[in-house]
Order: structure tokens, then C-alpha cells, then sequence
């Protein structure tokens, strides 16, 4: 990976443009200036790679340099977290202090608003290791796409995941009130076509359309400007998963 400033400033441009109008752009500048404080004092590393701890927890955690290993992070924090070995290394008093001049989160991670899915107790993460971003049924909007672009081209984690889940109500919700031919939310609006791609698949219809989600979601995501040069690139890897509410699982697509 390169220095992070040219992603920065496609990221301000792209964030401007699409929030024209809105205190989208004022927020966004905001925060990328609070960062800057943070970011001067580690100027010839990439911010993955500068964290001592390589994105929290214990000093024996090496750095997360790339998506893969970014990933790997993920998944062995989810296996803790699944049998009940979850170390909330990242919570205490130590690590308050370690990332309070500045952070170095290494994943990105869009997931539900459902209350069973916490994505840093899911992933076992703590203070300043994940941008976490949340909306109903994932759906995307300047704002929550706004809020995604600023994880991986201001702060630039490697990793981008959309998380669905099971038995996403979101999903479910859009399907009942596609049957019943009622009004027509935004949510619904949003995750009909996720409703409709996954019509016909054998299976389950509402876990079928919560996978179709999660793919769409990721191809609206790769249209972003800051987001699709930043994959072709390399620096960024988008993956998609699907939490399983019963096991407490988190599968990578
Ligand atoms: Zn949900």
C-alpha cells in the first residue's frame, strides 16, 4: 500500500460531490480534519500498518497490512467469540489510552441494525479496531455509503465486509409487504430487488434473498468512486458474510 493522501483526496471530492447540499460534506471534512492531528504524527505508513498492535489488542498481534489478513483477524475473533473463549482484549483502560491520540482501525464492516448482530462483540474487536457502519437490512444511502468510503479511503482499513444475517427482519419485512402489494418504504424500496433477484432459488426464500442482499450490496458498493478504484488497486478487499443468529457464525461468502 501507498501513502494514503491520494485515495484522501478522491475520497473528499467523491464525499463533496455526493453530498452536495447536505451536512453530509461538513461532517466528512470534520472528521477528516480531526484525523489529520492523528495522522501527521505517522506520516510514511500506511494506517493499517502503523498501528503498533496492527489494529488492537495485545502487543503480540502483528500488523494487519493486507484484506486477507484483515479477514483472517475477523474470523479468528468470531471463533472466539462462538465458543465462548471472547478475550475483550481491546476494552480496557490500556487500550483507551493507546488510541486516544489516534486510530488505526483495520476493517471496515457495514452490518444490520438488528440488535443480536454487535459487530465488535461478534468479531471480538474492541476500541478503535473496526469503522463500524449499521443500517436496516444493510440498505445503502449517501450517508451510510458516505460513511463507508470514509473508513476505507480516510482511514484506510483494507477490508470492507457487508455482514447480513439470518432471519434478517429487514429482508422479512420487504417480503411480506411485497406480497401483500402495501406501501411501498424506503427499506423496501431498497431490498426489493435483493426480494426478486432471489426469486426461483431453491431453498429458503427470506435466506436466499438475505445472500442476494448482501451480493447487490457489494455491487452498489463498487460503483462508488472511492470505493471501486480502491479495489482495483488492490489496497481494498470487499467480501461479503452472512451471520448465523444460532451459532453465532460468521460465514465468508
Ligand atoms: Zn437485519
Amino acid at each position: 500500500m501507498t501513502e494514503p493522501a491520494p485515495t484522501r483526496r478522491h475520497f473528499l471530492t467523491a464525499t463533496a460531490l455526493a453530498a452536495a447540499g447536505t451536512t453530509l460534506g461538513a461532517a466528512a471534512l470534520t472528521a477528516c480534519a480531526a484525523n489529520d492531528q492523528g495522522a501527521k504524527s505517522n506520516t510514511t505508513q500506511t494506517p493499517a500498518a502503523a498501528a503498533p498492535a496492527g489494529g488492537g489488542g495485545p502487543a503480540v498481534e502483528p500488523p494487519v497490512t493486507t484484506g486477507e489478513q484483515a479477514l483472517e483477524r475477523l474470523q479468528e475473533g468470531n471463533a472466539r467469540f462462538v465458543s465462548d473463549q471472547a478475550g475483550h482484549d481491546d476494552e480496557g483502560t490500556e487500550r483507551r489510552v493507546a488510541v486516544s491520540q489516534a486510530q488505526h482501525p483495520f476493517a471496515t464492516v457495514l452490518g444490520c441494525v438488528d440488535s443480536r448482530v454487535p459487530i465488535e462483540l461478534v468479531f471480538d474487536r474492541g476500541l478503535g479496531d473496526l469503522v463500524v457502519v449499521r443500517s436496516a437490512g444493510e440498505v445503502l444511502d449517501h450517508s451510510v455509503t458516505g460513511s463507508l468510503e470514509f473508513g476505507v479511503a480516510e482511514l484506510g482499513t483494507p477490508l470492507l465486509l457487508v455482514l447480513g444475517h439470518q432471519r434478517c427482519g429487514a429482508v422479512d419485512a420487504t417480503i411480506k409487504a411485497l406480497d401483500a402489494e402495501g406501501d411501498i418504504s424506503y427499506l423496501v424500496k431498497a431490498l426489493q430487488p435483493a426480494v426478486q433477484q432471489a426469486a426461483g432459488r431453491p431453498g429458503d426464500r427470506l435466506t436466499n434473498a438475505i445472500h442476494a442482499n448482501v451480493e447487490l450490496v457489494l455491487a452498489q458498493l463498487r460503483k462508488s468512486a472511492v470505493i471501486g478504484p480502491l479495489e482495483k488497486s488492490g489496497k481494498l478487499k470487499l467480501a461479503g458474510a452472512y451471520y448465523e443468529l444460532d451459532t453465532g457464525k460468521v460465514i465468508i461468502s
